[in-house]
């Protein structure tokens, strides 16, 4: 079902070159033909944890669909000769589907955030795209909750799952709840930023490609995650010079 795309290796990581709009294509398709597929938007802090991390990594390359999320990774690909038009992450990526959602009248999942994060940013999404039909439950739930989050899943029977529990907790959940619905994403702390508690950086950051810069200064306790870029970088070079 998949459309022809060049596919990529970064540090053993199979990435797809699909642009945004062939990624939103995709996941239509598997919603409309009632196709089960999981998504992963790919970041340079996960790629480089895989490469020590042989699970991860295969968890990652089975997913039908690995997005380039991040400048990082849209540089690596170049440098490894084969340019991906543009990064698709998760953020970008579900606020592109939306529209569609909204057309469709999909069915909405949002798992994850802060108790009442989740809501927040479903009602947010809603107020914009009515046409969207939604459930949601916070992300901080134990094994003795879990059969009550998937029990709500289930019954709500979601097209579109969107799984906010933080990388990579949130890919290996995914994996091992398979067929809750058409289609199931990782997207990270999407929700504070739909509901509003985490600013994101003015449209000019963005497409000047120093998002990750503009974050670190608001939240420099994140500094330590992003010190793997450096190590991403070199690790690439280090990838291309070995070829
Ligand atoms: N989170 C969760 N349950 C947990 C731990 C984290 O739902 O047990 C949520 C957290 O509230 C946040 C998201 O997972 O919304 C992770 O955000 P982060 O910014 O760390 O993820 P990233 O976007 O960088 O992958």
């Amino acid at each position: 079902m998949f459309l022809e795309t060049e596919r990529v290796k970064v540090l053993g990581i199979t990435i797809d070159a699909y642009t945004m709009q062939e990624t939103v294509a995709q996941i239509r398709q598997a919603v409309e033909s009632q196709v089960s597929i999981r998504v992963v938007t790919a970041n340079p802090e996960m790629i480089y944890a895989s490469d020590r991390d042989q699970r991860l990594k295969k968890l990652i390359n089975s997913a039908d669909i690995v997005t380039a999320d991040g400048i990082g990774v849209v540089w690596a690909a170049r440098r490894l000769g084969t340019p991906i038009g543009e990064r698709v992450t998760g953020i970008d990526l579900i606020q592109a589907l939306f529209p569609v959602a909204d057309k469709a009248k999909w069915r909405i999942f949002f798992l994850g955030g802060k108790p009442g994060v989740a809501e927040q940013a479903a009602n947010q999404v809603a107020r914009e795209y009515p046409g969207i039909v939604w459930d949601a439950e916070n992300g901080y739930f134990n094994t003795e909750g879990e059969p009550h989050v998937l029990e709500k899943i289930r019954s709500f029977r979601p097209d579109l799952l969107l799984v906010g529990l933080g990388a990579p907790r949130q890919e290996y959940w995914i994996a091992e709840h398979p067929g809750l619905a058409y289609v199931s994403i990782g997207v990270g702390g999407s929700f504070d930023a739909l509901a509003g508690i985490v600013i994101r950086a003015p449209k000019r950051i963005q497409e000047l490609h120093v998002e990750w810069f503009y974050r670190l200064c608001k939240e420099p306790w994140r500094w330590q995650r992003q010190s793997v870029l450096p190590r991403f970088v070199l690790k690439v070079l280090w990838q291309r010079l070995r070829r």
